[in-house]
């Protein structure tokens, strides 16, 4: 459904992300997992569409979108650090998408009310970001994220900003939300053990390459590489 073909990508002299190939199915769960300065980042901005690949492709549901503007490439992202809109109110930041989009305020109203239920905070629509815990405003991002019904879902470590209890409650919301909507999802951690538990399959990266594809169950017990087997 996703499909990431000999994608390299080099700032001046310096090459980040090479050979990099990736075929994701359609409402697939996989990770990108790595140690700091691997590419990660790189590759899900290359997918967004906030960088162009030196060379390579990028096709989504059989399009190709290398030279598309992120705009023209129906995708959702969060971040790692809160950012939701501080000035609106939750359900003006979940309905933002869906308002650039120009849908009406009653079809807007009604999927915002959707998504607040999804994410299990009915009734916060009118509440403030600074009114709520760093995991509720993840929630209410992932919410954004989904309202317009993206074709692809990308998060960039969206859970490293919060404390270890949130972060394994968050995870587990996240995959069961993943699931529910049944959409593609690329999710980029250099947290081993939050890539194996997520995960329907994990891309392990190194140096700006694929290092190991495979479920967790494989990279976990049959790493094919020194590197996969001594970071895993
Ligand atoms: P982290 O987990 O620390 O975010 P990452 O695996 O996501 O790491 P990237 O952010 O993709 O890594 O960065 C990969 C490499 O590319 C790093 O060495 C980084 O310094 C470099 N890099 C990223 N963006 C740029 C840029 N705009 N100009 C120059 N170098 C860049």
């Amino acid at each position: 459904y996703l499909k990431i073909e000999n994608v390299r990508k080099s700032f001046g002299q310096t090459t980040v992300v090479q050979d990099f190939n990736m075929a994701v199915e359609r409402g697939e769960f996989i990770s990108f997992l790595g140690p700091s300065g691997c590419g990660k980042t790189t590759v899900l901005r290359m997918v967004a569409g906030f960088e162009q690949p030196t060379s390579g492709s990028i096709r989504i549901g059989g399009k190709d979108v290398t030279n598309l503007k992120p705009n023209q490439r129906n995708i959702g992202m969060v971040f790692q650090a809160y950012a939701l809109f501080p000035n609106m109110t939750v359900g003006q930041n979940i309905g933002f998408g869906l308002k650039v989009a120009g849908k009406s305020k009653a079809e807007i109203d009604k999927r915002v009310d959707e998504m607040l239920e999804l994410i299990s905070l009915p009734g916060f629509g009118d509440r403030y970001p600074y009114q709520l815990s760093g995991g509720q405003q993840q929630r209410i991002a992932l919410a954004r994220a989904v309202a317009p019904k993206p074709s692809v879902l990308l998060l960039d470590e969206p859970l490293s900003a919060l404390d270890a209890k949130v972060r394994v409650s968050l995870r587990d919301q996240i995959r069961t939300i993943q699931r529910e909507l049944g959409i593609t999802t690329i999710f980029v951690t250099h947290d081993q053990e939050e890539a194996l538990s997520i995960s329907d399959r994990i891309v392990v990266m190194y140096g700006g390459k694929a290092e190991q594809v495979g479920t967790p169950f494989e990279i976990y017990n049959k790493p094919t590489t020194r590197f996969v087997a001594n970071f895993v």
